[in-house]
């Protein structure tokens, strides 16, 4: 620790994501007040969690509040709270770095919106600004720290040019002091140190904080008749009332969660997600409940509307925050919901829950699991129940986090299952359900069938589906790389087994056995000059206008799986695959020719490479030798163009 005034540069991030705000959010000035008050309430609630297990720390200070001190004439505006504060390290830490996790991929949307002139300050809101939105209406900021449990403070001073001042410094309570000494304000522009400007601002984007938010204010008393002047009637003279100063509660506090569903209008709700998610942009949905009985519990869940930019980093919290009887818990309570509803965000009230439940023991605990299994029932039934327009935006941002728990889940597979939607070979771009699949299916077809690859329209050709097509079956194309794996775990849906386009057999078209064993000698010739691509050389019954495709046993991986396990570094098993010639097609059947002719004419060999060739390019595939390839058909191409 230094006890000397350092000052230090703000990371480059920081400073970028410092323009930013102070650019972008000029119209939206309002909410640094709702930042830095949200930031005090984390503070206390940190405080509370700390001294269930040490609650020395919390001295004889126990009346938690955040308060603000406006003061017109200097024109500052003081926001403190008793919360856990922060040791100098901390301050280091915090304050002057971005911490946060994706806050890489949020610049880079953000440069990318601000190139396009899309910028919005919903899109800045889905990350939060926290802390920096101070320079939005301040030019100078004071944050004056002291930890729960330490002696020394800490001051961290910045005018926001890229530079800041920490020192350690005094401060007689626990708790952080944050002083904005707002910027001189154009004409017309309200005053952010009016009583009924921070009233307002409180009220609607702070009241459901769960701790007061107090502020010092002039009221009216009445002054007590025997101070009062009277005349000779005994009527009072003078003034009746006079002015003193009260500190006064701005926020209601009200724990929605736990209020009846017909008495919270819709605003509420959204103000609420807002508060607890730190997303500007109105949830999705919302589902609130209360259950009674052997479990009880209240919870009001939100969906968001558009996937975080950080869902899938390690460090992203998981949003629900445990209660109990109102009293906040812990929040980024994991146990509560699984992976695959990790986006939802919300507040679970459990009254019979053990105050002093503490992370490692919650995973055991019997109510917080029960709690869990019934809210994922229950926002199972609300997807499975939404209108198809608000259900299609909620797929398209978290189809794929969904369908995890299809791999994941085994006792929902199924009803993950049935919210599942694809497109297919049918549907011209919308998607459909497994079960509307199943409606489709033709009298004659068992499978449901499906591929999987990366690209839809390169799905849409694959040469693999030309007689499923010819015979007017559906197939599901899977272009997620998330279904790749997903799908291992889908054996059947509705007693109707998964068959993979591309793999086994089809069954769909019996190979002619007097065909297949004229074409035999050929077809060995073939697979000994490919031995070390593929397994087996077979007639197809897949094919109908292509001459080659690749092909795998059932259980065998498929081409895109094996791509994918390549391109992120695994070692995936040399599985070779199956080469399948259509004997219908005229160059398989010109190639047969020659080869009864003289099996020892050179170009039987090259035509086996291009047959090979020509199925991996088929399916989408790249391959080894490609310059090969093109010199082959060029030559080819030169010997028939006989002019
Ligand atoms: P966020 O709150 O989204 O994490 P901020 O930039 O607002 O981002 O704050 C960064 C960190 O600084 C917080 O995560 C917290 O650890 C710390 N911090 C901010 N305000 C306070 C406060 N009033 N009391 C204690 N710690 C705080």
């Amino acid at each position: 620790m230094s006890s000397k005034k350092e000052t230090l540069q703000f990371k480059t991030e920081v400073q970028q994501l410092l323009n930013l705000i102070i650019n972008s959010l000029y119209s939206n000035k309002d909410i640094f007040l709702r930042e830095l008050i949200s930031n005090a309430s984390d503070a206390i609630d940190k405080l509370r969690f700390k001294a269930q297990t040490e609650p020395d720390i919390l001295g004889n200070d126990t009346e938690y509040k955040i308060k603000i001190t406006p003061d017109g004439i200097k024109q500052t505006i003081e926001i403190s709270d008793n919360g856990i504060g922060m040791t100098y390290n901390e301050v280091m830490e915090n304050i002057g770095t971005i911490a946060k996790s994706g806050t890489a991929a949020f610049l880079e949307a953000i440069s990318e919106a601000q190139q396009q002139d899309t910028l919005t300050p919903e899109l800045i809101g889905q990350f939060g600004v926290g802390f920096y939105s101070s320079f939005i209406v301040a030019d100078k900021v004071s944050l004056l720290t002291r930890a729960a449990g330490e002696e020394k403070a800490t001051l961290w001073e910045s005018i926001g040019d890229g530079s800041y001042t920490i020192e350690e410094a005094t401060k007689r309570t626990r708790g952080t002091q944050i002083t904005l000494h707002l910027k001189k304000k154009e004409k017309d522009e309200k005053d952010f140190t009016e009583e009924w400007t921070i009233r307002r601002i409180v009220k609607q984007h702070s009241d459901f904080v769960s701790y007061p938010i107090v502020m010092d204010v002039e009221k009216d008393e009445p002054i007590p008749e025997a101070e009062q002047l009277l005349d000779k009637e005994g009527k009072p003279v003078g003034k009746t009332t006079r002015k003193v100063i009260q500190e006064e509660a701005l926020n209601s506090m009200k724990a929605i969660w736990i209020q009846d569903k017909k008495d919270v209008t819709q605003e509420e709700y959204d103000e609420f997600y807002k508060h607890i998610s730190h997303d500007w942009n109105p949830p999705l949905t919302q589902l609130h409940l209360k259950l009674e009985g052997t479990t009880e519990y209240h919870a009001l869940l939100y969906i968001p509307s558009q996937v975080p930019f950080d869902l899938f980093n390690p460090e992203h919290k998981h949003g629900i925050n445990l209660y109990c009887k109102r009293v906040f818990i812990m929040d980024d309570c994991e146990d509560l919901m699984p992976e695959y509803f990790r986006f939802i965000k919300g507040v679970v009230d459990a009254p019979d829950l053990n105050l002093n439940v503490s992370r490692e023991i919650l995973q055991q605990d019997k109510l917080v699991r029960n709690i869990r299994k019934n809210l994922v029932k229950k926002i199972i039934d609300l997807l499975g129940n939404m209108d198809k327009e608000v259900y299609d935006k909620f797929y398209n941002e978290f189809g794929s986090i969904l369908k995890i728990g299809i791999h994941m889940d085994s006792e929902n597979r199924d009803k993950i299952a049935r919210l599942a939607r694809y497109q297919t070979t049918k549907t011209e771009g919308k998607r459909i359900s497994l079960a509307e699949y199943i409606a489709n299916m033709k009298a004659e077809q068992n499978d449901i069938y499906f591929i999987t690859g990366e690209n839809l329209a390169s799905l849409l050709n694959n040469p693999h589906l030309e007689q499923l097509k010819e015979k007017d079956f559906e197939v599901i194309l899977m272009a997620d790389p998330i279904d790749e794996w997903v799908v291992q775990s889908l054996t059947e849906f509705e007693g109707k087994p998964f068959k993979s386009a591309e793999k086994g057999d089809l069954d769909i078209q019996k190979v002619d056995d007097g065909k297949k064993e004229e074409f035999n000698a050929l077809f060995s010739f073939i697979k000994s000059h490919l031995e070390n691509k593929v397994k087996e050389v077979t007639p197809s019954t897949r094919l109908k206008d292509s001459a080659s495709c690749l092909s795998g046993k059932d259980y065998d991986m498929s081409a895109y799986m094996e791509k994918i396990m390549k391109a992120t570094g695994q070692k995936a098993p040399e599985v070779k695959r199956i080469l399948e010639l259509n004997m219908d097609h005229p160059l398989v059947v010109k190639i047969k020719a020659i080869y009864d002719k003289e099996r020892n004419d050179p170009v039987l060999k090259d035509y086996s490479d291009l047959l090979y060739d020509m199925a991996v390019i088929g399916e989408g595939g790249k391959l080894d030798n490609p310059s090969r390839f093109t010199k082959m058909v060029g030559d080819l191409m030169s010997s028939a163009l006989n002019v």
